[in-house]
């Protein structure tokens, strides 16, 4: 289609032709809360959206890509998988994104995740795209756009995205909702924390990697690898048709990347063939609308005019217990619904 907004025009353009720095700006603007550049987002996303589709119907195939997140706890070598098994896939003839969603940046002004430095020789690779984490925003914010930034590379050609997450799943977000494969990311060793701590993200976990089995580590990586199978064995399994495989790899080394790469491409065709990668698709993206849905309802809630007002008066009541927390949460929505009643009537 033609676009009056020659800037969105200039992006599609950019993105069909695969070409990076239209990428970036694409990122960047589906980033912003700016009204105006929020509409040309809207329409970007719309014609990639529409871009997708006929691809989709004229391929006969489910998607144009493989989402992949991955998680793990700091040094578990992230990075130096990512680069590794990157620039595996490069080599494959695969067009690689990389993009970082850090939960802690919110509050700690900022990590290292994305960082090019990490992955010093992938970021010098003409098939690789690598995004840094948002340094500002909202965690909601972040994300959601983190979100729409995978649709965005997917546009520009980018067959297998890769998300990447610091952490164990700790919070209400996750990445878990934007990828089709899930892969927990383990250093040898560390074994108390395997405990409590890993339970829920095992559960999230499609695939789950012991990383920097070499030299003298391998012999701990075999125990660890021993731990999770067994582990395993006592979570419910996330799919029917797939129980969650224990992988050793060295990213160093690349020792076990192929096979990983194939165990990855097992479990898309499983996936395909059950139905349920599509089925997760389809979900995701109803969980998506409604994350939109909540946060943009509070704000718009906010944004009455006067209501900020009567919230932190009802906060008051509430805190010194004068009213019910719930019948003060009651009386504000219903004065924010007289409001958009009056708003509408002529
Ligand atoms: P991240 O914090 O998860 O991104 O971890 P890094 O990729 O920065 O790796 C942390 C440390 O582990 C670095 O010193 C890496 O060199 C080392 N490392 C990463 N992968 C391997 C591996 O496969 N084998 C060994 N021996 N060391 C590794």
């Amino acid at each position: 289609g033609c676009y009056e907004d020659r800037t969105v025009q200039r992006l599609l353009e950019g993105l069909r032709a695969g070409q990076r720095a239209s990428l970036a700006e694409a990122i960047t603007l589906v980033e912003t809360s700016h009204p105006k550049k929020k509409q040309q987002a809207g329409q970007l996303l719309a014609a990639v959206l529409r871009d997708a589709r006929e691809q989709y119907a004229a391929k006969g195939m489910p998607a144009l890509s493989f989402r992949i997140g991955l998680s793990g706890p700091p040094g578990a070598g992230k990075s130096t998988f990512i680069e590794s098994f990157g620039k595996f896939l490069t080599a494959q003839g695969h067009r690689v994104a990389v993009l970082a969603v850090d939960p802690s940046s919110a509050t700690t002004g900022g990590s290292l995740l994305g960082d090019k430095t990490r992955m010093p020789e992938l970021s010098k690779d003409p098939n690789a795209y690598i995004r840094p984490s948002p340094s500002r925003g909202h965690l909601g914010g972040v994300t959601r756009s983190t979100n729409e930034a995978v649709v965005l590379c997917e546009a520009a050609g980018h067959d297998v995205v890769v998300v990447e997450t610091v952490g164990v799943g700790q919070s209400e977000f996750s990445v878990v909702d934007m990828v089709d494969m899930f892969t927990l990311l383990i250093p040898p060793g560390g074994g108390d924390e395997l405990q409590g701590l890993k339970r829920g993200i095992m559960e999230m976990s499609d695939l789950v990697v012991v990383n920097k089995s070499d030299g003298d580590l391998v012999a701990a990586a075999r125990r660890m690898q021993y731990e999770y199978i067994s582990a395993l064995k006592f979570i419910r399994p996330k799919s029917a048709s797939w129980k969650t495989p224990v992988k050793r790899i060295s990213s160093l080394t690349q020792d076990g990347i192929p096979e990983l790469w194939q165990v990855m491409l097992e479990f898309r065709h499983s996936m395909e063939r059950s139905g349920e990668f599509v089925g997760r698709r389809r979900t995701q993206r109803r969980a998506w609308l409604w994350t939109h849905l909540k946060d943009n309802l509070v704000a718009a809630f906010r944004d009455t005019p006067g209501m900020m007002q009567r919230i932190r008066e009802a906060e008051g009541r509430a805190m010194e217990g004068v009213v019910s927390p719930g019948d003060a949460a009651d009386q504000l929505l219903l004065l924010h619904i007289a409001q958009l009643q009056n708003a509408v009537k002529p």
